[in-house]
């Protein structure tokens, strides 16, 4: 019985450790392979420093300014939803993740197009290797994710890494400093349009990370999801969410603008 629990233990470690896959199906419109095993890797770029952390202007939502979680709630997998609870000191707050399942935490307030900027760290003793690595992630409208993961050393598959879109787009290039180091995303999102059951306009994306440009107006192929490409189902605006896969990733300074053309 010990040997068996053991056994499945090392296996839930291995598929969390793989650097990539070869039987996932191809990304539509792209040569490669969800989470392709032969996907090459960005080149690594250090960014500069100090690390900009720009304050928010004043039309902005501030979601986190040092103190409290009441912008925001916890949201399972099959949708209860509980009071704000990860842990905040310090000026952050820190993923805390219950011992039956994961819960996002995610805002009460429902967006569509955004600039969202904030700032994240994975803290020093974060060991984990490959998709166990410090993993969360920014989630637009709670399906659009823009990976969180430790990838100054840490190696995984090249659309699961820091700044790619999961499963999707690995970044332009690798501005991850090591951990223990605050990052920033500055993110500018639009929407994707229906009409009724039709997809009319992709969601669409540009990330700076840590001042560096890693993601140009990119399309998504549709919501995020692991191995597999998950189609667009219509939806409105929706809550901004923060991924918990089980590591105490921090965030702060967080906040968000809506985006309108006043012509
Ligand atoms: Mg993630």
């Amino acid at each position: 019985m010990r040997i068996a629990t053991l056994l499945l233990f090392s296996l839930a470690l291995a598929a969390d450790d793989k650097t990539g896959y070869t039987d996932t199906p191809l990304i539509p419109g792209q040569k490669w392979k969800v989470h392709d095993a032969a996907r090459p890797h960005p080149p690594q770029v250090a960014p500069g420093r100090p690390l900009a952390s720009i304050p928010a202007p004043a039309d902005a939502d501030v979601l986190f300014d040092g103190k409290d979680l009441s912008k925001w709630i916890m949201r399972s997998r099959k949708g209860e939803t509980a009071p704000a609870n990860w842990k905040v000191e310090n000026g952050y707050f820190e993923i805390v993740s219950p011992k039956d399942g994961r819960w996002n935490m995610v805002t009460q307030e429902k967006y569509g197009d955004v600039q969202l900027h904030l700032e994240w760290m994975i803290p020093k003793e974060e060991n984990g290797r490959g998709q166990a690595g410090g993993n969360s992630g920014v989630e637009l409208m709670s399906r659009y994710e823009v990976q969180v993961l430790e990838s100054f050393e840490n190696v995984t598959y090249a659309d699961g890494q820091a700044a790619a879109l999961y499963g999707e787009w690995p970044p332009l290039v690798n501005a991850s400093p090591q951990k223990g180091e605050w990052n920033s995303y500055d993110i500018f999102f639009e929407a994707p349009r229906f009409d009724g059951e039709r997809l009319v306009k992709p969601a669409y994306i540009t990330v700076v990370h840590n001042g560096v440009l890693v993601q140009n107006h990119r399309s998504y192929k549709g919501p995020a999801a692991h191995r597999i490409n998950k189609p667009y189902v219509p939806h409105g605006e929706d809550s901004l969410s923060l991924q918990d896969h089980g590591h105490p990733v921090r965030y702060r300074n967080m906040w968000i603008r809506r985006l309108k053309d006043h012509q």
